[in-house]
């Protein structure tokens, strides 16, 4: 492995750092506050290139697919404002999807403005009855005519309100047999599509959203990739976004480290200043020591998929790994600052509400622990499904 980032790797995250912390970290707080959702901030990440790392040679300001600096773009950006980051990563996962997968019609259509920040695609796995175990989803495609007919419902949907598309995955039917789970790309102004949104307590500014799907009709070219490919195609693009999300979560928890350690220095207690007693330097001394162990295992992974070698049980360790140290960082950092750090006019509350939910999104803890321990054990000790058979 090797430590040292590459020049181009060096310079973007550089470039991404100066406008993050100059431009998005004064304006963090009343973002997070609102369910505006950014436009021009969003696009103007985009025009440093970052939403074309994984996006096919066309569109890839780096020589090469290059995750390792995904991660860095999306740590700087989450240094700043957890929410521009974390807005960037459906973007990488769904530009690098429909470079690889996608047919003419769906390139044309979408890649451009992903990568240019104008449009948004969301993910539509999670159902009002299935969310971790996935396999168990109920919206279907019935193939019709020269086309499909979408019905069921997803929830969960980030970013909802603000997309034009929304990527779909659904069980799909061809004369009367299942085919297996496929994916499609579906434009949300189709006739059939209604939606409905939740309150959340962070994330605001992307928001989540419920779609109902009522005989939605989409051409044969809405279907990305093969029919029955879709668990092969989403679900490894989880191997990266694992630990992008992981690095928001790090990114976060960094800035209010960094932040609690000079606010120590600084207050006054019994006579001295508060970094002088150990009781409260060591919990921040033993939590850059986290941040830092669970930032190489994100890179490490990230490293792993660019260059080809196996990575699915470090994604999944990333991603119970990090968010936890994450909360646990932000919520210390919260108390260290005493009767202020519980006040909105500083980051941590936010932070907190913001942060807890990278423990859910892309799969709880429990389940990347079930990664990690088929990856032990073999698929025959550990399986998703105890249903009697
Ligand atoms: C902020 C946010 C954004 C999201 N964005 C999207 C999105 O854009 N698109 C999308 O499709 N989904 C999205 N999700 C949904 C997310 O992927 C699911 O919430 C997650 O996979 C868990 O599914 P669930 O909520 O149905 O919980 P459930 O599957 O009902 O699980 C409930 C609890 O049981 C535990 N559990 C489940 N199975 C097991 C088991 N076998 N062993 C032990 N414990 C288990 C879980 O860990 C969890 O604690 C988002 C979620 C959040 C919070």
């Amino acid at each position: 492995m090797y430590f040292d980032p590459t020049d181009d790797q060096l310079a973007l995250r550089d470039a991404v750092r100066a406008f993050a912390r100059t431009e998005l970290a004064p304006g963090y707080l009343p973002r997070a506050k609102s369910e505006k959702f950014p436009w021009e901030l969003h696009r103007q990440v985009a025009s440093m290139g970052t939403f074309g790392l994984l996006a096919g040679s066309e569109h890839n300001p780096l020589p090469q697919e290059d995750y390792v600096a995904a991660g860095l773009v999306v740590e700087e950006l989450a240094y700043a404002d957890f929410n521009i980051a974390n807005a960037a990563i459906p973007v990488m996962l769904m530009s690098s999807l429909i470079a690889a997968h996608g047919n003419e019609h769906t390139r044309r259509t979408w890649l451009d403005p992903l990568v240019a920040g104008d449009a948004y695609v969301a993910l539509g796995l999670t159902e009002p009855d299935t969310g971790s175990d996935v396999a168990s989803i109920r919206t279907t495609a019935v193939a019709d005519g020269d086309g499909y007919v979408i019905s069921g419902e997803k929830t969960s949907v980030t970013m909802l309100a603000h997309s034009q598309a929304i990527l779909l995955v659904a069980s799909t039917v061809r004369d009367g047999a299942r085919v297996g789970a496929s994916t499609f790309v579906v434009p949300l102004d189709s006739p059939g599509i209604s939606t409905s949104l939740i309150a959340d307590t962070g994330w605001r500014p992307m928001g989540r959203g419920v779609l109902h799907l009522d005989g939605v009709r989409v051409p044969a070219e809405a279907l990305l990739g093969a029919e029955g490919e879709a668990f092969r195609s989403v679900l490894g693009g989880f191997d990266f976004t694992r630990p992008l999300l992981a690095l928001t979560g790090i990114g976060c928890a960094q800035a209010s480290v960094d932040e609690t350690a000079e606010y120590l220095k600084h207050r006054q207690v019994f006579g001295s200043p508060l970094a002088r007693f150990e009781g409260a330097s060591f919990p921040l001394a033993e939590h850059a020591t986290h941040l830092e162990a669970a930032r190489l295992l994100c890179y490490s992974t990230l490293w792993r998929r660019s260059t080809g070698r196996p990575h699915t049980a470090l994604a999944a360790m990333t991603k119970w790994y990090g968010p936890k140290q994450a909360s646990q960082a932000v919520h210390d950092c919260l108390l260290l600052h005493g009767n202020y750090g519980y006040s909105c006019e500083l980051p941590f509350e936010q932070r907190m509400r913001d942060v807890l939910a990278v423990e859910i999104a892309d799969g709880t803890a429990q389940i990347q622990k079930i990664v990690i321990a088929r990856e032990l054990y073999g698929r025959e000790f550990v399986p998703y499904d105890r249903r009697p058979r």
